[in-house]
């Protein structure tokens, strides 16, 4: 019999040979969209700073005097004595921002949706999951105990289809991304309104990659398409288009007093640091007012999207600032990611399971603070890479 520790390290040692094994790179921060990797320079489009907030000094400022005014930590979680006044001033702000009753502030996106979800249903109860949800996603669910029915990838006809055959009178949560994090598109937010109102669901959309970027002033895509009073939650992050770190779930006020009531991934935490919620109050200002970044991220991505379509590339449904190059074979995608590496790109190789066998991709995703010469650029070495590897002709 193998011990525990030849098992693991059996398993280790298969998914390296499937090309699947994941490493930690250690990375120094130049500027917007430079990285330094192993001491190499490389334009980063791989983050998800897309509007490049991270390094906006006005972020930084606000940190740094919300540390001064509560310190380095928050002490507790926040039904104990972590809640300092900057959180109702910043969820105060937030509910404003995204025009519903209330908002809460979570630690992380992925302890938000495994708590949302897992307060939000229990045993007894159904989630119908777009099959490309985010991990978060599906660990909420299987933690909620839920019986978990996967639909087919933005398919509403397959949606209707199980939300039919569902008993009546069991609860029933409809959740998807709005933008899908690793093929860039975006979920059918009309057609699922329609079916959760003709269902009697519950509507929960996460949009980690669509707040900041979609939207009058950055609220998401749920405001972009006008449905914010039809859909029931509306999750989303801190951490990718406003620069800094942490999640919210807006929604009418009782329901953030359930969360706060019955939420554990909320109840049994310590509270963000304070510094991060400075981050997040001064990235909430910036959003709304610099409409700029959004268009110019927009511009860039269609420009991208483009050229690497005529270049002959699959990038999939991908119609927003994250652009997949779609490979299949987990080996050439490591290898092509390897060569952007060499000639000063940073652009993460995906594989299975993070999306399904024969799929793995790189996955670029762009900052409105890049410069058109680096995009111009970018997309020369790509194409020149592609071609000698022989992925496009
Ligand atoms: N939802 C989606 C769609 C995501 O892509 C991510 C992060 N990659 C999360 C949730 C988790 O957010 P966080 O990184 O803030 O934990």
């Amino acid at each position: 019999m193998r011990s525990w520790e030849e098992e693991i390290k059996a398993e280790l040692l298969h998914i390296e040979k499937k090309t699947q094994k994941r490493q930690l790179h250690s990375i120094d921060f130049l500027n917007d969209s430079t990285i330094i990797v192993n001491g190499r320079k490389l334009l980063n489009l791989a983050s998800n700073n897309y509007l490049g907030l991270a390094s906006d000094e006005r972020l930084i400022e606000a940190s740094i005097r919300a540390a001064h005014e509560y310190g380095a930590g928050s002490t507790a979680s926040r039904l104990i004595v972590g809640n300092y006044s900057l959180y109702e001033q910043v969820e105060t702000e937030l509910a404003r921002w995204k025009k519903t009753e209330s908002a809460l502030i979570f630690n992380s996106g992925y302890t938000a949706n495994v708590g949302i979800i897992s307060t939000l249903v229990g045993r007894n109860d159904l989630v119908f999951s777009d099959k490309w949800n985010h991990a978060s996603i599906i660990d909420g669910i299987v933690l909620s105990r839920a019986e978990m029915k996967r639909y087919q990838h933005n398919d509403l006809d397959h949606l209707e289809a199980l939300l039919k055959k569902a008993p009546l009178h069991k609860r029933k949560l409809i959740v998807t991304d709005t933008v899908f994090s690793m093929d860039g598109d975006i979920a059918p937010l009309k057609g699922l309104v329609e079916l959760k109102e003709k269902y009697g669901a519950i509507l929960m959309v996460d949009e980690a990659h669509s707040s900041g970027v979609y939207g009058e002033g950055g609220e998401g895509l749920v405001h972009d398409l006008r449905l914010q009073e039809q859909v029931d939650v509306q999750m989303g992050t801190f951490s990718k288009a406003l620069g800094s770190f942490g999640a919210y779930v807006t929604g009418k006020q009782w329901l953030i007093d359930y969360f706060v009531n019955k939420m554990r991934s909320f109840i049994f935490t310590t509270a963000l640091p304070p510094a991060v919620l400075g981050s997040i109050q001064a990235a909430i200002h910036i959003v709304q007012q610099e409409e700029a970044r959004r268009k110019r991220l927009h511009e860039y991505s269609q420009y991208f999207r483009t050229k690497l379509r005529d270049l002959g590339f699959n990038i999939g449904t991908s119609v927003t600032q994250i652009v997949p190059v779609i490979i299949g074979s987990n080996e050439l995608t490591v290898q092509f990611s390897e060569r952007l590496q060499e000639r000063g790109i940073a652009a993460v190789a995906i594989r299975p399971p993070t999306v399904p066998e024969g799929t793995a991709r790189i996955r670029f995703s762009l900052m409105a603070t890049l410069t058109k010469d680096e995009l111009d650029w970018a997309i020369d070495e790509i194409a020149s890479i592609a071609q000698e590897m022989g992925l496009i002709s």
